[in-house]
């Protein structure tokens, strides 16, 4: 307990002035030279001393293992972007007048239908990571001076992730989702203005390509009278994603075309016409409507494979935080042991192939079948509920205009 003379030994303010004293070995500290104190080493300190050694990363076995363990299946991707990432440390880790060789970015993009895991695979990666890290949606971005975000938004989005760290944000990972939506929509540049395709391509190309970009403090738009802050995008890693519906026609144009030219028997038999995806080169991007110089930016290039029944019973039941256990703890903390019974699974992942929405269908089904448990079992005396496919079928006819 102080006693009343007691006076904060920065500005001198007595107890009764200045309120509680925190005391130390030989005097006080009252709450506003504290936080002032702390104002001065957020403002003074060196930043966050990035004092990366390669093998304090994680190498891409780990990483791939690490995305293992919440993201089932897609192992071609998991393994680009584990190299990738690998990749980007050692970048940034590079020494800076090495004048021999220098290694380039290699940004990533990742297509695939919706709900197959692009999305998670770039959250999965960021939590393992210990760089400041971003999801942003391309299709909010325009072109400069027209209604909606421009491209730079993208780094003030960074800066507020690394807290305003200058240096961290440029060290960082940008995940742009919908990347296709940016796609120029005719073949003709010239017929309209594009203001949500190719003006924006070529926007977000100066970010890829690596150049100082003013950012707007706050995000939003630029505003003359503003301050910006100066982000050099050279070590921001970006990764891509984005369905590209319908460039399975684009890729089979090109195999046929390509297999007439050749041994077309031989060829033929080795291609897999239910997943077209896998067989994406760069050419079918520029179909797609992506500019060259945004493809030349993007150079790994991967893919995420449709969901079958078995990956959607794998979602549904094994990754670390799966929907089966995500409920079970949910009614867990109400003190109540959940189990669900085998059939009633399948019948879940039944319906969620006819949905055709990938693993989000999943989400929504469980969610329907659940919404009336959850809505009783806190107020219920029964602690034990097993779910069966009897009540999966009756809850989702209940609850979901399509199962109808
Ligand atoms: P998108 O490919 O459209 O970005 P998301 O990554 O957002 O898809 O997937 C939606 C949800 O579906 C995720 O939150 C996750 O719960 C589940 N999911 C999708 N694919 C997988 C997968 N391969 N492994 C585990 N869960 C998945």
């Amino acid at each position: 307990m102080k006693k009343t003379q007691d006076h904060c030994s920065f500005c001198g303010r007595p107890q009764k002035e200045a309120g509680m004293l925190l005391q130390g070995i030989s005097g006080f500290i009252c709450y506003e030279c504290a936080q002032r104190a702390g104002e001065i080493f957020r403002e003074q300190m060196p930043r966050s001393g990035f004092s990366l050694s390669l093998d304090k990363v994680p190498t891409p076995h780990e990483i791939k293992a690490y995305l293992d363990q919440y993201v089932i299946g897609q192992d071609d991707a998991k393994r680009y972007l584990s190299v990738s990432v690998y990749n980007h440390y050692k970048r940034l880790l590079q020494g800076k007048d090495d004048n021999e060789v220098e290694l380039e970015k290699s940004n990533i993009i990742m297509i695939g239908s919706t709900g197959t895991g692009k999305t998670l695979l770039a959250r999965t990666i960021a939590r393992l990571l210990k760089v400041p890290f971003t999801i942003v949606d391309a299709t909010v971005f325009t072109e400069a001076g027209y209604v909606g975000e421009d491209v730079e938004s993208i780094l003030s989005r960074l800066l507020q992730v690394a807290d305003y760290d200058v240096e961290a944000a440029q060290r960082g990972i940008v995940f742009i989702d919908e990347i296709d939506k940016i796609a120029r929509k005719s073949d003709n540049p010239s017929i309209t203005r594009d203001v949500s395709g190719e003006g924006v391509q070529q926007g977000l190309l100066k970010l890829l390509e690596g150049s100082m970009v003013n950012v707007p403090p706050k995000g939003g738009r630029k505003h003359p009278d503003q301050d910006y802050i100066h982000v050099d995008t050279r070590n921001i890693l970006f990764i891509c994603g984005g369905a590209f519906d319908g460039i399975e026609k684009k890729i089979a144009q090109r195999l046929n075309t390509h297999v007439v030219g050749y041994n077309s028997v031989q060829n033929k038999q080795h291609i897999d016409s239910k997943n077209l995806m896998k067989y994406v080169l760069p050419q079918d991007l520029k179909s797609f409507g992506l500019i060259p110089e945004i493809i030349g930016r993007l150079p790994v290039l991967t893919y995420l494979n449709p969901l079958d029944r078995e990956a959607l019973y794998n979602i549904l039941t094994q990754p670390k935080n799966s929907l089966v256990r995500q409920q079970v703890k949910l009614f867990k903390m109400d003190g109540v042991e959940l189990t669900f019974d085998e059939d009633a699974l399948q019948y879940m992942v039944d319906m969620a192939m006819e949905y055709k929405l990938g693993a989000r269908g999943l989400r929504s089904i469980m969610e329907s079948v659940m919404i009336d448990a959850q809505f009783d079992a806190p107020s219920k005396s029964d602690k034990k509920l097993v779910i069966t496919k009897e009540y999966v079928c009756k809850q989702l006819a209940k609850n979901t205009q399509l199962h109808a």
